[in-house]
């Protein structure tokens, strides 16, 4: 079974196929006219290794994972004949055929898993609606566990179209290529008569797929994404990818990010009037591009992850004028308070262990410690250099293939500040020690008030030091 992205063992899964490594597999993905909920599944390839299986992370809270979903499992050889599948019972086969034999296998996926309870969101598993089904490759397919490449062909009822986050294959219509296992199944896709855009920012095409009651959002999301990317792009130096798609539609406002795709869900149309809330959640899942899905750390790094995303987001709206000084104070407030309610002996290092427990803290603790990391090396280089340094050495010395580690964090940092930076790190990210947020801000012109009754405010200060620096971009 292929592990979660952390486990080394998933460290060759991004890439390209070669003669000796895993087959190219060859998927059919076919949705019946009439019946939305359901997904046909045909895979074609040259057996090396016995092992197929689902993805063994997203639906750990079911004993079966996503297999719970897949019913009438089963492998044919060229002869039509079906072979034996042993099952383990949670979500792995063993097929009893020869290497070398080209094998079928086949099922169905049912569309329920918006009746179950997911801890990570809908929007990282699968849901139907009236006039679309979206999917993660995970919830779709099952694989052989050493699958290097593929092609999908996809299949759908009559009127409907495809907005999916892979190339098309030129020459074939409705056949598209994935390059690697993690862009087959760490993507989400929508199928269905939902609305569709396709835009170019610099060198990344992004697809807009937006279904039911958001259609009419289609431009503000275009119109929030476009300055994000292009800000994002200037502060890593060149993009992760060039084709990503973006899937919208009703529901729980949350976002999940994937290899080349980010789901996002809304509760209600996406105005200017309540951008403080979806815009944050865009300028996330796009940050996520890079750090996220772009760079990726070898173990648990949730704060760095999420918490340095968080920040970039933040000071980002606030650079592009999408949020007044006011609400970046209310954000920057939220995320304060949230650091210091952290649980007893926690740190940012070990926070992640416990996402549900730690979510706030890992969140805002992450994004404060963004903060104070960046006032530090703006001091220590006398304002020639930010966190954006540290994170663009990072993003062109770990991108897609290559995972960091906290040593890496600390040496970036060290380099961008001009001054060893290891302290920091030992104390407040590894260590239990409050982290130097009232510090922090007085670099970027700005007071902390906190009182016993655990408020925490934030105001303008009278000394504005290395605000209007740090309000535009490097
Ligand atoms: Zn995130």
């Amino acid at each position: 079974m292929r592990l979660p992205p952390f486990a080394p063992a998933a460290l060759c899964t991004l890439t390209l196929a070669a003669a000796d490594t895993g087959p190219t597999v060859a998927f059919r993905l076919r949705v019946p006219e009439g019946q939305p909920r359901r997904a046909e599944i045909e895979a074609r390839w040259v057996l090396k290794g016995q092992a197929i299986s689902v993805a063994g992370w997203g639906a750990e809270q079911f004993p079966e994972g996503w297999s719970k979903f897949m019913k009438d499992v089963q492998v044919t050889g060229p002869d039509g004949k079906a072979r034996k599948l042993t099952a383990d019972g949670k979500g792995a086969w063993t097929v009893d055929a020869a290497t070398g034999t080209a094998v079928t296998l086949t099922y169905a996926v049912e569309l329920t898993h918006d009746r179950e309870a997911w801890p990570h969101g809908l929007d990282e598993a699968a849901y139907a609606k009236p006039d679309a089904v979206f999917y993660t490759g995970m919830a779709l397919f099952i694989t052989p566990d050493d699958l290097e490449s593929g092609t999908v062909r996809v299949e759908l009822p009559k009127g409907w179209k495809a907005s999916l986050p892979w190339r098309p294959v030129a020459g074939q219509a409705g056949v598209y290529a994935v390059s690697s296992y993690d862009e087959l199944v760490s993507n989400g896709l929508m199928l269905g008569t939902h609305a569709e855009r396709v835009f170019q920012e610099g060198a990344f095409r992004v697809t807009l797929a937006v279904g039911g009651a958001l259609k009419p959002s289609m431009p503000m999301l275009e119109k929030v994404m476009k300055p994000h990317i292009a800000a994002y792009t200037r502060m890593f130096g060149s993009v992760p990818r060039a084709d990503y798609l973006v899937t919208l539609h009703e529901g729980l406002t949350d976002g999940g990010a994937f290899a080349n795709s980010y789901s996002l869900l809304a509760g209600e149309p996406l105005t200017e009037a309540n951008l403080i809330d979806w815009g944050h959640l865009v300028a996330h899942e796009t940050f996520h591009l890079w750090n996220g899905t772009g760079m990726e750390p070898k173990v648990q790094m949730d704060w760095f992850k999420e918490g340095f995303t968080d920040y970039f987001a933040i000071l980002t709206m606030a650079r592009l004028g999408l949020i007044d000084e006011c609400l970046l104070t209310k954000k920057l407030e939220s995320h304060a308070r949230r650091t210091f309610d952290r649980a007893q002996g926690v740190t940012l290092a070990e926070a992640g262990k416990n996402k549900k427990q730690n979510w706030g803290f890992i969140y805002g603790g992450g994004a404060m410690a963004a903060l104070c990391l960046d006032a530090r090396i703006r001091e220590a280089s006398g304002g020639a250099r930010s966190l954006e340094h540290m994170m663009r050495a990072l993003f062109r010395d770990f991108g897609p293939g290559r995972k960091y580690e906290l040593k890496d964090l600390i040496a970036a940092a060290s380099q961008a500040a001009g001054k060893d930076q290891s302290d920091f790190f030992a104390r407040h990210i590894q260590g239990g020690e409050p982290l130097p947020v009232s510090e922090a801000l007085k670099v970027f012109g700005f007071d902390l008030v906190r009182n016993t009754q655990g408020e925490a405010f934030i105001r303008a200060s009278q000394e504005p030091k290395m605000k209007a620096a740090w309000l535009k971009p490097d």
